[in-house]
């Protein structure tokens, strides 16, 4: 690993213009953001141009933002604007969420909690699943917390709530919601639920990381 004035340099000599453009447009429209590094020799000090420096600064600063939201460092260092791809299970066997959120794993494939954002109602939804995440699982919890993990360390409470079509009503029921507005600003969030309870069992302290925007 280079010193941090060098690592500076060597990002700002070795970006190409178009990348920092889809590096600020964010991954929503578009290919993932990700890094292109290219084998042209570094500039040295003297070669160095104003807005190479300001394209530094800039690539620097956003560096920053994503390090600060985690992305990274569950990542490895190697990689700072990776495009997360390696979000999720990395034993090998993938489980597919039911509800297009993301999962997860509870315990040792004991159950898996699913998450996703909706941004029209502005709420966190959340649904218990078993462990291979192919049914969901009624519990008689009605409420739990997710906590921002950093940050401003906000809370959202997920209530249990019922739907006609399954039968299911708060006490006896897999589905779960929160308001979280706030979410939709968020591209990355880390968050911890506070404690689960499936069945006889109670699940603490899980940490995930969240796109809310997809
Ligand atoms: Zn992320």
């Amino acid at each position: 690993m280079p010193g941090t004035r060098e690592w500076r340099r060597t990002i700002g000599a070795s970006l190409r213009p178009n990348d920092e453009q889809r590096l600020r447009a964010g991954r929503r429209d578009g290919p993932p953001a990700t890094l292109a590094f290219d084998s042209r020799p570094l500039l040295n000090d003297r070669e160095e141009r104003p807005n190479a420096m300001k394209t530094t600064l800039r690539l620097v600063l956003l560096m920053s933002l994503l390090a600060g939201f985690g992305c990274a460092k569950k990542e490895g260092a190697a990689a700072p604007a990776d495009d997360h791809a390696g979000h999720g299970h990395s034993s090998g066997h993938a489980h597919q969420p039911l509800m297009g959120g993301m999962l997860v794993e509870l315990g040792e494939h004991q159950f898996n909690l699913e998450l996703k954002y909706d941004p029209v109602r502005g709420v966190l939804q959340a649904w218990v699943l078993d462990g291979h995440a192919e049914n969901f699982v009624r519990v008689s919890m009605g409420l739990f917390d997710i906590q921002e993990a950093g940050g401003a360390q906000r809370t959202i409470t997920l209530r249990a709530v019922g739907n006609p079509m399954t039968g299911e009503k708060p006490g006896d029921t897999s589905a779960f919601e929160g308001e979280a507005r706030w979410l939709g600003d968020v591209a990355h969030f880390d968050g911890i639920v506070k404690a689960l309870k499936v069945r006889d069992l109670e699940f603490r302290g899980i940490e995930f990381h969240l796109h809310p925007k997809g």
